[in-house]
């Protein structure tokens, strides 16, 4: 098997986008096939570096590894105009001079818009000369096979007027010239597949079995766009995704999964996947979805990698002991500051209504006892805390939350932390007993 990706870097990578990445790496490595990568840049205004830089940086990010390329789709111009010529002088392709009016014109009397073969020897947009019997057949692994009837079929442009190849004749010929025998990819491409099959035809290739996608659509159901969240792959790591999450829920996506709540392993998912299992409905990106996922994964990572992944994300070190307290809370890397974030750079000051609930009146008691409970202890561990903190509880004869929300507050400044023992113990004696001092003064 021989797949490859494709992607235009008109842009950033798209969640489709890298759904269709990771379907093509997921088969070739299922199959131990080899994956080429195509940097589709005919587009020369909106194919940048930087846009090409930004796609393979995703691809990095993913951990989808290629076995060959990148190969520049400009780079093969000469190769495409050789096979334009070749085309000319076979007679399977023809130059015309008409315009697309004329073409539409002569269409609406005729039928068809077959009127122009032959008529111009140079000069012109070049066309391919669709048979006049018959039918080009798609088999397509998702949606079965299509006929495409001949006479209901314009003869495709391939070439402009100046001579540049045009966008279905360079997707054939990089297929057929790198061996592709599967293309996957986003069914936006469906209607292309008949010309790309014509011109592979008429070079006399064998067809590829084509596996076209379904469209990736929001929890709502309409098309996936910025309004459900993320977009691309770049914001979702900025979102705090991890890779492995990210990869094993967009494979469930529109894959013969049970649910797209099981969680595969990458080794898993490589044994598992097949082209086959693709559905045919589209599929529904629910970010919501993602986040419960990426949940599992970071409690499945042990501390040291997690701790590492964190470090790498807020671009703090020592976060090692917020962690070990703060993980069972977070579902993705960003979660983790606006939750632990206060006990590296001291109370937030921006929660006037936390101070006002929770440290005036009773609960500025309940702080003024806890600190004389906590006060006295030599030994700060989270066991002798939790003990003084229920002593005090039961000694004013309140619920938990009057004694534990005025500490919070005190600590933090809002009333967002990971567990309060664990977080007194983490800070230790003198750094609370002067936070809490700071809330009393
Ligand atoms: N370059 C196309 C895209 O990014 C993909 C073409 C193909 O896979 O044939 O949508």
């Amino acid at each position: 098997m021989r797949v490859r990706f494709a992607p235009s870097p008109t842009g950033a990578l798209h969640i489709g986008g890298a759904r269709t990445a990771l379907y093509n790496w997921l088969a070739a490595r299922h199959d131990g096939g080899t994956l080429v990568l195509r940097i589709e840049d005919t587009d020369r205004e909106r194919s940048t570096p930087e846009n090409v830089e930004q796609i393979l940086d995703a691809l990095r990010w993913l951990d989808l590894d290629w076995d060959e390329g990148p190969i520049f789709q400009t780079d093969r111009q000469d190769r495409h105009v050789e096979v334009i010529e070749r085309l000319l002088a076979d007679g399977h392709a023809y130059r015309s001079t008409a315009t697309a009016d004329d073409v539409k014109a002569y269409k609406e009397r005729h039928g068809h818009d077959r009127g122009f073969r032959g008529e111009s020897e140079d000069g012109g947009a070049v066309r391919l000369r669709v048979p006049d019997q018959g039918a080009t057949v798609v088999r397509d692994v998702v949606r079965g096979e299509t006929a495409f009837q001949h006479v209901h079929l314009d003869d495709p442009v391939i070439a402009r007027a100046d001579g540049t190849p045009l966008y279905n004749l360079a997707v054939a010929v990089d297929d057929l010239d790198a061996g592709i025998t599967h293309v996957v990819r986003g069914d936006d491409h469906y209607s292309n597949t008949p010309k790309q099959l014509l011109v592979l035809e008429a070079l006399g290739a064998t067809q590829p079995v084509y596996c076209h996608l379904p469209l990736l659509h929001g929890p709502d159901g309409k098309k996936l766009s910025k309004r459900h969240g993320a977009a691309s792959v770049q914001e979702l790591r900025d979102a705090g995704f991890l890779p492995e999450a990210v990869r094993n829920y967009l494979a469930l996506l529109g894959w013969g999964a049970a649910d797209d709540e099981t969680i595969l392993s990458t080794e898993e998912l490589v044994r598992q996947f097949t082209l086959e299992r693709v559905q045919r409905n589209p599929a529904r990106f629910d970010e919501k979805k993602l986040r419960w996922m990426n949940g599992q994964y970071i409690r499945a990572l042990g501390v040291d990698d997690l701790t590492a992944r964190l470090e790498a994300f807020t671009g703090r070190e020592g976060l090692r002991g917020a962690v070990e307290i703060s993980r069972e809370k977070i579902q993705t890397l960003a979660d983790f500051w606006p939750l632990a974030g206060t006990i590296f750079d001291g109370p937030r000051d921006d929660d006037a209504k936390a101070r006002e609930q929770w440290l005036t009146g009773e609960g500025r008691a309940a702080l003024a006892a806890a600190r004389d409970a906590l006060a006295p202890l030599d030994d700060f561990g989270v066991d002798q805390v939790d003990l003084a903190l229920r002593g005090v509880v039961d000694t004013l004869g309140v619920k938990p939350k009057q004694v534990f929300q005025p500490l919070r507050v005190a600590l933090t400044g809002t009333t967002i932390s990971p567990g309060i023992f664990e977080m007194i113990a983490l800070l230790g004696r003198d750094e609370t007993l002067r936070r809490i001092d700071a809330a009393l003064a």
